[in-house]
């Protein structure tokens, strides 16, 4: 039986002589781990575009359990991604949460058009990475099944205060007189404003949204300490990416 659908290579693994094991999420059948046989033959035509972060039109077919990759038309490769560390460890680091979250024997449509979107953004440099990485990391999850509440104070229905409070562990508002619980971190009204935008609004304007810098920052660290709550576990690509971005925020 022959799957044909485009995905991205999300991670790549060396297997024996010469396959390869690569990992893609796939429009059509969400992730699938799957073998490049002779990849590490100069001559092999679906090098290229079977490499990571490389988004193909892909041919797959069953052996026993193993999927093995029959063919593999590039469509982008993101050339610009890997002359920058900064922009490829973030990448990296969006491709490994994507593994994490995202469905398998599943259509996954909306999952690789987030990770494409912001992959492309990080390429065009025409948004702040650490929006890309907040709006990504909350719209992820959301599409994954822990959307936050974000309507309004879930105590008193209060839809507003200068400051209010966002509960990382169940995902609940609190306005600034009812103020949450130990869990709770205070968040800007327009911190609280880019959150309900990116996870309401359409999928195509996620990123269109302004924050001041330290608005930036205050978005990114909530975003991704939502991200690694709710995950319950540690990111190496996110380590290394801060390694490379410098100080942690
Ligand atoms: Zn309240």
């Amino acid at each position: 039986m022959h799957i044909k659908t485009d995905g991205l290579v999300i991670k790549e693994q060396n297997t024996g002589e010469s396959d390869r094991l690569i990992t893609i999420l796939t429009r059509n059948n969400g992730l699938i781990r799957a073998f490049v046989r002779g990849a590490k033959n100069i001559k092999s035509k679906n090098l290229s575009s079977t490499q990571l972060l490389c988004y193909s039109n892909f041919t797959f077919y069953k052996k026993k359990e193993s999927y093995i990759v029959d063919s593999a038309e590039p469509i982008e490769v993101f050339f610009d991604l890997r002359n920058d560390i900064e922009k490829l460890s973030l990448a990296l680091y969006f491709a490994q949460v994507a593994g994490e979250l995202s469905p398998q024997d599943d259509e996954a449509q909306d999952f690789l058009r987030l990770l494409l979107n912001s992959l492309h953004l990080l390429c065009n440099e025409k948004r702040n990475p650490l929006i890309i990485k907040s709006a990504f990391e909350l719209r992820i999850l959301s599409n994954a099944g822990y959307m936050p509440d974000l309507l309004a104070c879930c105590e008193c229905g209060e839809f507003e205060s200068d400051m209010m409070y966002f509960d990382v562990q169940s995902g609940l508002l609190s306005c600034f007189e009812c103020r949450g619980n130990e869990n709770s971190q205070r968040l800007s009204k327009g911190v609280v404003s880019a959150m309900r935008y990116i996870i309401y609004s359409e999928p195509e304007k996620i990123f269109d949204f302004s924050l001041s810098k330290s608005g930036g920052k205050e978005l990114s660290d909530i975003c991704e300490k939502y991200l690694i709550t709710q995950t319950q576990r540690s990111y190496k690509t996110l380590d290394f990416y801060y390694s490379v971005y410098g100080e942690k925020i």
